[in-house]
């Protein structure tokens, strides 16, 4: 087989991970990133079973457990009453149905992890990709500063403002949802006797615009909360901006003492706006192709983002596996066939935000293996 020259545009959660993935299988990979350097940006991601199967055969499994929480649970509760209205296992029961247990990390963490697999030299940081264009035997990607390179596959791993996507498909600004997320972390020994914080537990509110959700990080020594409200618009730009506290707190003063707590004990939090797009017919053309949020934004309510984004590297990966240049329009169709059902269920279902608010099934989400998943 003679070796892919292979462009990934982000090197966020997706890019690193097809990058490991693709290298393994001897390509030349390259990550254009647009950040100077990673920092510690965004405070949580939930690694359901699904995510941490396929990053454990990419073999950054041991890397991610140094930091990560393991939940021990995960819990529905009812915002006034705090009725508990689900309770699924989760730790060495998922372990044993779906061959992977729940992490949750810092983001930053998580991309530490994924960038431990990668030599130097193989992210390219300060290189914002501006266009692509492709003919019949290789794709050019051109960068703000003027430059362009040839490559044989470029895929767009460049999250949900992805300029790559413009370059396929035309523009089409993500809708805002009308939702707020609200983010906090803060150390454990505050949280006095708020029971289950080793758990992933999600208060439901009177209304879908409404839940806190919280779990450990840093292995049970920091714990996350997740907050939503509703607010007409959103003008302001940037991914996470400070919020404030009081705000949140009045926004949830109806809610169980218990929930409450959890507010109380935050000093500072992050406010982001939520936004989605329809899922997509196609995510390729010719020899590029999609990956993650610049495919398939969702909303976090089946805390899925970036989990999607790993399994779609590992399919992505396997789809060009031994394949020539050639071959790749074919191999990157058969990639999307293959994710599109899945990703599109996976966006609709977080926006309805139903899932597992009382008993239900969570195998379809927790137990797919991307290592061995029909490829069509
Ligand atoms: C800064 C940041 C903080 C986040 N924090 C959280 C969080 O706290 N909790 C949570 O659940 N989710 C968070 N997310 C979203 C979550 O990480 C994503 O849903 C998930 O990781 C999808 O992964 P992705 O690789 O598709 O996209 P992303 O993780 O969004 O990565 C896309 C990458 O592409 C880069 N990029 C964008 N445009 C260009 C361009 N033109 N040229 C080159 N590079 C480009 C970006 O800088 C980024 O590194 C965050 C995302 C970002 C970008």
């Amino acid at each position: 087989m003679t070796p892919l020259s292979i462009a990934v545009c982000g090197g966020g959660v997706g890019g690193m991970a097809v990058a490991i993935a693709l290298r393994a299988q001897g390509h030349h990979v390259t990550i254009f990133e647009q950040a100077p350097q990673f920092g510690r940006v965004g405070a949580d991601v939930n690694l359901t079973p699904n995510a941490v199967h396929a990053l454990d055969r990419l073999g950054v499994g041991e890397k991610l457990r140094e930091t990560a929480a393991r939940p021990t649970h995960r819990i529905s509760r009812a915002w006034d009453t705090g009725e508990e209205t689900s309770r699924l296992p989760m730790s060495t029961d998922a372990e044993s149905r779906y061959g992977a247990p729940q992490l949750t990390i810092h983001r930053a963490d998580l991309l530490a992890a994924l960038e431990a697999k990668l030599p130097e030299g193989v992210i390219r940081f300060g290189a914002r990709v501006a266009g692509i264009t492709q003919d019949a035997d290789k794709a050019q990607v051109r960068f703000a500063d003027g430059q362009e390179r040839d490559f044989d596959l470029v895929i767009g791993a460049d999250g949900i403002h992805s300029a790559v996507r413009t370059a396929l498909f035309g523009p089409d600004d993500p809708k805002f949802t009308g939702l707020v997320s609200w983010r906090a972390v803060f150390p454990r020994e505050r949280a006095g006797d708020i029971p289950d914080l080793d758990a992933f537990t999600k208060w439901w509110g009177p209304t879908a615009d409404r839940q806190i959700v919280t779990f450990p990080l840093t292995h049970g020594k920091e714990i996350f909360v997740f907050a939503t409200n509703a607010q007409e618009g959103w003008i302001e730009e940037g991914w996470t901006l400070p919020g404030d506290i009081e705000e949140l707190r009045a926004a949830y003063a109806d809610f169980h003492p218990e929930a409450r707590a959890l507010l109380d004990a935050c000093d500072s939090v992050t406010r982001s706006a939520l936004h989605v797009r329809e899922p997509m017919e196609h995510w390729s053309v010719g020899r590029v192709t999609l990956l993650g949020d610049a495919a398939h934004p969702m909303v976090p309510f089946m805390a899925q983002g970036a989990c999607m984004a790993i399994e779609d590297a590992i399919m992505l990966a396997r789809a060009v596996e031994g394949c020539s240049s050639a071959g790749l329009p074919a191999a990157l169709q058969a990639y999307e066939r293959a994710r599109i059902p899945r990703t599109a269920e996976i966006q609709r279902s977080s926006l309805a935000n139903e899932w597992l608010k009382t008993k239900g099934n969570a195998d379809w989400v927790y137990g797919y293996h991307a290592w061995s998943a029909e490829l069509a």
